[in-house]
């Protein structure tokens, strides 16, 4: 190890971060959509507009029929899963590397996550593996474009309509990534599924979207929603739901953000460009280099041994820039509410296998010394992007 050098001194300029003004795209727009709804008395989407409104321009946005606003990414997810309609004990085949919002769904319903084991470079479900897992109870694939890489849409799509199951897509950190021909995510299997979380692209403080072609899947996903009421109909309950309508305040405020989403991409791709190119090739490091298809939800760096992930982070920190290793403490396969916690009760109905170390290695290998993930911002001027190469480049030379 070699003392740091003159470009690995703090960076004194600080990083717009999602979690302040000065990293999100709020402005006149959102407090006008506000303004507007607050105005019109009317903050329920049942009766309002803008909840409506979104909904049409998130589905013409993408090229589908429908899109359903509901009250998290999460909530997108638990409409998806109950719209594929899992019998209890029905398996869900999905990645150990995810925000716990992509296994709570297949819970709720009663159904088994079922973890595949993850691509080594990118950390997104490996279509062979996910192959290997198919069984007479298996219902569902759940893919995460895991921060804004996709997928291998095409193979899990091959794996899915071979048994004739379906594919939810797990979009949260995927906004505008596009496939290799050029289509957008979220349109390649039976549902996908956004978040306007604080920590995404764009943000209502909480809120998610879920889209599809089909109209059985988009009626289900309504329903689902809005405690199983048509509302067209009378006041009757045609099948079991919860409430995760979305308000017309998200509403509004999300509006105004999806507009200023192209710009978004745009930025943070541009950024990514720019890094890239500073960065070069650097042996044992593995950089995502396809900049117009990923959505640089966070920029990570995958490593080789003998470089650490650990150590490589820490060198980062130092030099200022906002850096962690790993991404989760654990895969979602060693998560203690998996591994150990009742999910009902004193209950672990409806899962029978067992989860744990040693299910899914090549993941558990990223995220404990594979994995570095660097924050990523639309807001990010050139010096901060040079600052993030010049550093990247210093931790590299410190701890080879
Ligand atoms: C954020 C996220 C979710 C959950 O979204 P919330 O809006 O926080 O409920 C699900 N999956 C992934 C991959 C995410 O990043």
């Amino acid at each position: 190890m070699s003392y740091p050098t003159q470009s690995a001194q703090p960076v004194r300029e600080p990083f717009p971060s999602l979690m302040n003004a000065g990293g999100r795209t709020l402005g006149e727009e959102e407090i006008e959509g506000v303004t507007r709804v607050i105005r019109s008395g009317m903050l329920n989407a049942v009766w309002g507009t803008e909840v409506r409104a979104l909904e049409e321009e998130m589905a013409r946005l993408h090229g589908v029929r429908y899109a359903v606003a509901v009250s998290s990414g999460t909530a997108a997810l638990h409409v998806a899963v109950a719209a594929v309609a899992p019998d209890p004990g029905d398996e869900i085949i999905t990645s150990p590397i995810s925000d716990f919002g992509t296994v709570g769904p297949i819970l709720a319903q009663n159904a088994v996550p079922v973890f595949a084991d993850v691509d080594p470079l990118t950390g997104n479900l490996d279509p062979d593996r996910v192959a290997e897992l198919i069984g007479p109870r298996t219902r569902a694939i759940l893919p995460v474009h895991l921060f804004g890489a996709p997928a291998a849409m095409t193979r899990l799509r091959a794996v899915a309509d071979r048994y004739g199951i379906a594919v939810i897509e797990d979009c949260a950190q995927a906004w505008l990534a596009r496939y290799p021909d050029g289509r957008l995510v979220g349109t390649g299997g039976a549902i996908g599924c956004f978040s306007l979380q604080q920590w995404k692209h764009i943000t209502c403080g909480d809120g998610g979207l879920a889209i599809t072609d089909s109209a059985e899947l988009a009626r289900r996903m309504r329903l689902f929603s809005d405690k199983g009421w048509p509302r067209d109909t009378g006041r009757h309950h045609v099948s079991f739901g919860l409430n995760y309508r979305m308000s017309e305040l998200c509403g509004a405020v999300a509006r105004a953000q999806l507009a200023k989403l192209p710009g978004v991409l745009a930025a943070r791709r541009a950024a990514a460009a720019r890094l890239l190119a500073a960065v070069g090739e650097l042996p044992g490091v593995h950089l995502a280099r396809d900049v117009e298809a990923h959505a640089w939800w966070l920029l990570p760096l995958v490593l080789r041994p003998p470089l650490d992930s650990a150590a490589f982070a820490r060198a980062l920190v130092r030099a200022g820039i906002p850096a962690r290793a790993g991404y989760l403490d654990e895969p979602l396969h060693c998560a203690p509410a998996l591994t150990g916690a009742p999910v009902y009760g004193e209950s672990r109905y409806p899962l029978t296998s067992g989860y744990g170390p040693g299910l899914c290695p090549v993941a558990e290998e990223l995220v404990a010394n594979g994995l570095v993930v660097i924050d990523w911002n639309e807001r990010y001027t050139d010096r901060h992007v040079d600052a993030i190469a010049a550093a990247i480049v210093d931790a590299h030379r410190e701890t080879s």
